[in-house]
């Protein structure tokens, strides 16, 4: 019949999100999004693979183009000097023609400014190619001549004769054209044959004609150079420009790609707040906010629940432990209700036997734990057989609640208990007073009631009066509960034998702790 509590092992004993398990919710979660940066990233890096791949195809054709162009440039300067430094016809047309076939085999767009510079060397090779030919042509009619006039001279033709030898001897390449030429202006004529004279005028004539071939002949070939030197110049500026578009173009590439790569960084960052932020609100929270209710249950106050959340079942969950903690404080309070009727006398509202006899023992273990005093008082009414027989039942019952109020106003103090022991007989339990002062108290008590006036439904005003048997402890421990009744109770015996009305204390009590 005892309010009991619940057990411990009850509702609270269900789910409890601990650590462990949000980190292994967290870590799966971090897995979750590290499977989406990955599935995510790999269309980016598909991109940087094609991304390579147009770069390789679009530009290493070009550059392979440019640098074989440079190395025909190196080859065109070849030409132009074998065409300038070589004596030898057949070696000077083969390299014109193997200069017409590299010039024309270049792979530049035909209206590029490089074609125009690559024509431009081309025709200087060619006009220095025909002037060393023409230059060629003048130099074997000139040893023709000097051949000539050599036999025309008689057999000591002097200083004549001598220049005529080495003229019909001269080599194409390393001659000084022009020391020659005044060399045969300077050549004395007089005393030369006719004929001689006229072949003189002739071979100065054709010096005169090398010289200026040979003038010419210098002028192209500077020109040829110059013109290859700038060609190969705007080959390297281009191939270094395409160079530096490469670069820009993959800077370029490489720029997006960064872009992208933090775009899709933060927005994994953002998805990654906003699923904890869920979880948290939704989940976490809610079955916290639950689990918190389910201990608090036992508690007085209501307990708090999540408002209504995203899944049906945890608001199933939450409804139900509302309607549990609703049913477990109707318990509880009707429970307490229950106890306070179990413990108490329902004529006049003072505790019963079975409290009193709880509140005795308890009392007396706690005097006897802490060494304070403890005294017992019981209290009878005088002859109220007589009074019930006289004036009714009901009579007899107001009385016994009129002394019940009396005893109530006396018992004021915590610890203090006033109990109906039976009857018409009481009991009060008054720890920590002295003896003198339990005595003053139960004198005090039988005067109040001696002086109560009951009224008979009649108007007949009534008193009556009680006896007290008195036990004083000072020393609990050396009692037991029954033992101080038994005391109490003699005393009482002995009230009702002196006389009534009046108090007794029990022979123990005067014993000296
Ligand atoms: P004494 O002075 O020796 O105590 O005499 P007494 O008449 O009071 O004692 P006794 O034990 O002979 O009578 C007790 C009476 O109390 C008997 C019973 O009718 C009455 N009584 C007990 N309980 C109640 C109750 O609840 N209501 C009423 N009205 N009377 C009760
Ligand atoms: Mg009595
Ligand atoms: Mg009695």
């Amino acid at each position: 019949m005892h309010p009991q509590r619940p057990p411990p092992s009850g509702p609270t004993s269900g789910f409890r999100p601990q650590l462990a398990t949000t980190v292994q919710l967290g870590l799966f979660g971090v897995l979750l999004l590290f499977a989406l940066a990955i599935w995510l990233s790999m269309p980016l890096l598909g991109g940087i693979v094609d991304k390579a791949n147009q770069v390789r195809d679009e530009y290493l054709p070009e550059l392979t183009r440019w640098r074989y162009n440079t190395q025909r440039v190196e080859q065109l300067y070849g030409f132009i000097q074998t065409l300038y430094w070589t004596s030898d016809s057949r070696a000077a047309r083969s390299s014109r023609l193997q200069a017409q076939v590299l010039v024309d085999s270049f792979a530049f767009a035909p209206d590029s400014a490089l074609a125009e510079r690559a024509g431009q060397t081309l025709l200087h090779l060619q006009n220095l190619a025909r002037l060393r030919d023409a230059q060629r042509d003048t130099l074997a009619a000139l040893q023709q001549r000097a051949a000539a006039l050599l036999a025309a001279l008689p057999g000591d033709g002097g200083e004549l004769a001598r220049f005529a030898a080495a003229s019909s001897h001269l080599g194409l390449i390393g001659s000084d054209w022009q020391a020659l030429q005044q060399q045969a202006q300077a050549l004395p004529d007089s005393g030369a044959p006719p004929g001689a004279q006229h072949l003189l005028g002739a071979l100065q004539a054709q010096f005169g004609q090398l010289h200026a071939l040979e003038t010419q002949i210098g002028a192209e070939h500077r020109q040829a150079l110059e013109q290859q030197k700038q060609l190969a110049a705007t080959l390297n500026t281009d191939t270094a420009l395409k160079t530096q578009q490469i670069a820009t173009a993959v800077e370029h590439e490489a720029s997006q790609v960064r872009r992208y790569g933090l775009l899709v960084l933060l927005l994994l960052g953002a998805i990654t707040v906003l699923v904890l932020y869920a979880f948290q609100r939704h989940l976490l929270r809610p079955i916290l906010l639950c689990n918190q209710a389910l201990e608090q249950l036992n508690g007085e106050r209501p307990v708090q629940l999540p408002p209504p959340t995203l899944f049906h079942e945890l608001d199933t969950i939450c409804h139900s432990v509302r309607e549990y903690s609703n049913m477990t404080r109707q318990l509880q309070l009707a429970n307490r209700e229950l106890m306070q009727l179990s413990q108490q006398d329902g004529l006049t509202g003072l505790s019963n036997r079975r409290h009193f006899d709880a509140m005795l023992a308890a009392e007396h273990a706690r005097a006897s734990r802490h060494g304070h005093a403890l005294t017992l008082i019981l209290l009878d009414i005088d002859h109220f057989k007589k009074l019930n027989d006289r004036y009714g039942h009901l009579f007899g019952d107001d009385c016994l609640r009129h002394l019940g109020a009396v005893l109530t106003r006396s018992c004021q103090r915590a610890g203090d208990l006033a109990a109906r022991y039976g009857g018409e007989e009481f009991a009060l339990i008054l720890p920590e007073l002295n003896l003198e002062q339990s005595l003053a108290l139960a004198e005090r008590l039988r005067r109040s009631v001696a002086e109560l006036v009951t009224r008979t439904d009649a108007g007949e005003p009534v008193s009556f009066t009680i006896s007290a048997g008195l036990m004083y402890a000072e020393d609990c421990a050396r009692h037991t509960p029954a033992g101080l009744i038994l005391q109490a109770d003699q005393a009482l015996y002995r009230a009702k034998q002196h006389g009534r009305n009046r108090v007794e204390v029990a022979g123990e009590s005067l014993v000296a702790g």
